[in-house]
């Protein structure tokens, strides 16, 4: 396991974003279990947890954290060029670059993720409702997306993983 402890700088500062915004590996474990509960007997926080703890060890889910995170910051201080700041400061529907960012993560492990994704966006449990609630005066407007994403992608992590008979896969 020695190996993990040596992460890169961009990991280091991606895994202390989130925590800055308000997202610990608990709070997205917790929507993978949401997800996976009802498909795997006896599962536990602890391997929700690792799966999630895996996801973040890519560089694409990197660089998707510090991006979105990166313009959900600009537009809480009002950086951002018209039209684009008020855009995103609304969290406007038809927007979609969100999303496409967040599908950068969910990709990573295939397209079952895909399914995750849609339905955990739907549902909002745990911590993206808190991420949505608008009256907080913060913006994550990205951050749900990529959050959801990471969940769905440790949920593709945590099938694959079982297909191969909870043998440790490691992608
Ligand atoms: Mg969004």
């Amino acid at each position: 396991m020695a190996k993990y402890t040596n992460k890169s700088e961009l990991e280091i500062k991606a895994r202390q974003l989130l925590t800055q915004r308000g997202v610990g590996l608990d709070d997205i474990a917790e929507l993978v279990y949401y997800l996976q509960a009802k498909y795997h007997k006896n599962l536990s926080m602890d391997v929700c947890r690792h799966n999630v703890d895996r996801v973040l060890t890519k560089r694409e889910v990197q660089n998707a954290i510090l991006t979105g995170i990166q313009l959900d910051v600009l537009a809480e201080q009002k950086k951002l060029e018209e039209p684009l700041q008020k855009t995103i400061e609304i969290d406007e529907g038809l927007y979609g670059v969100d999303e496409v960012i967040a599908l950068s993560i969910v990709n990573v492990y295939g397209s079952i993720g895909m399914t995750n994704f849609g339905y955990i966006d739907k549902q909002k449990p745990g911590i993206l409702k808190k991420l949505n609630d608008k009256s907080s005066g913060e913006i994550h407007t990205f951050l749900d997306d990529i959050v959801g994403a990471i969940a769905a992608a440790a949920s593709s992590r945590l099938a694959h993983s079982d297909a191969e008979d909870m043998e440790e896969v490691d992608i």
